[in-house]
């Protein structure tokens, strides 16, 4: 039997260039060799202040949207499971099981938490629900068993707390019925955003989508960051860090290798400018995104919602199962 690959995405936005070297590159990678199950975490899309007071109507839509970016890069149905968390009761009751056994201490500890509280400007204005997000997020990996699961980097602490809650689980119960999470970070852990922001973020408005135009690609890339130091062309520049030089090495095929390493050097000695950088830099991402965007032509809504209902329904069975287990561990069954 194969091992349980898991992953999730927030509908707060389309998947863009961060996701795609994040994980959905290991994602691609692991298909096969794992049975792989991905959540639509539309609940968590709701722990985003902006989305639960404001923007609520628009969750929906973006679990299309971001199901239908998988899909196109090449995650396809016959290879992947799609769930909706919202659909999924069991996982509501998994959380509130969890959060019995994770202190509020702990909970409020999370590397992740502090960061977003910190980066998304929350001030003391988070909900309940955010700071049970792991609990919530243990749940969506647990009520499927995931075993592997690609993340990016800024998952990686809030991983952690659940590979305990499946250790705790698993001593309460003397039993192995939950797996050891093994996380596995993208080859780019992080990638920046246009804006120099270390980390391009749907919630940051400072990303290239993977469902760009190629008029939205020149846009984006014209008006992008690159080295603030520099004010003419023949200022000599910097390489390290900026954006510019990031994307190109993370999204060109093998063929553009030589030449990119050419114009870093004379980016280094102020000899290229960054405006013919940067329509070299539209048309390796155009050439990246262009099978993407061919393949996302085969799916239109209807076919995506019928994809999620049907991957929802055989997910919702395998959370069945997990809940009970967990509730014979707890003595919870009458
Ligand atoms: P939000 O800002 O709303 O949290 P997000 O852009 O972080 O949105 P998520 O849906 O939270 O997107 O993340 C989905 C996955 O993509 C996670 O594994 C996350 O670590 C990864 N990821 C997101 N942004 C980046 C990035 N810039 N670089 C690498 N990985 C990323
Ligand atoms: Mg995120």
């Amino acid at each position: 039997m194969k091992k349980r690959l898991m992953t999730g995405f927030t509908p707060t936005g389309k998947l863009h260039l961060g996701h795609y070297v994040g994980n959905l590159e290991n994602l691609l990678k692991l298909k096969s060799e794992y049975d792989a199950f991905l959540i639509l975490a539309d609940v968590h899309a709701l722990g985003t202040p902006s989305f639960s007071n404001l923007r609520y109507a628009e969750i929906q839509g973006y679990t299309i949207d971001v199901t239908r970016d998988l899909l196109s890069v090449g995650l396809s149905e016959d290879e992947v499971t799609y769930y909706v968390e919202s659909e999924i009761p069991e996982i509501y009751e998994l959380a509130a099981l969890f959060s019995m056994y994770v202190s509020h201490n702990r909970a409020l500890r999370n590397p992740t938490i502090k960061d977003e509280i910190k980066v998304k400007e929350l001030g003391d204005q988070f909900s309940l629900g955010f700071v049970n997000y792991p609990m919530y997020q243990a749940a969506d990996i647990l009520c499927v068993k995931g075993e592997m699961v690609p993340v990016g980097k800024d998952q990686e602490a809030h991983l952690e707390q659940a590979r305990e809650i499946s250790k705790t689980f698993n001593m309460i119960g003397k039993n192995n019925n939950f797996p050891e999470i093994k996380t596995l970070i993208g080859r780019v852990g992080k990638l920046i955003g246009t804006d120099g922001n270390p980390k391009m973020s749907k919630s940051l408005g400072n990303t290239i989508f993977l469902s760009a135009s190629p008029e939205e690609v020149e846009k984006k890339v014209m008006n992008m960051y690159t080295d603030p130091k520099r004010i003419h062309s023949t200022d000599p520049g910097t390489v390290e860090g900026n954006p510019l030089f990031i994307y190109l090495d993370a999204f060109s095929a093998e063929v553009h290798k030589n030449q990119i390493e050419q114009y870093k050097e004379l980016y280094k000695e102020g000899k290229v400018g960054d405006v013919e950088l940067k329509k070299y830099l539209i048309s390796v991402l155009n050439e990246f995104l262009e099978p993407i965007r061919e393949r996302r032509k085969q799916y239109d809504d209807a076919k995506v919602l019928d994809i999620l209902k049907k991957g929802t329904e055989k997910a919702r069975e395998e959370a069945k199962n997990t809940l009970r287990e967990v509730k014979e561990t707890l003595k919870l069954i009458y």
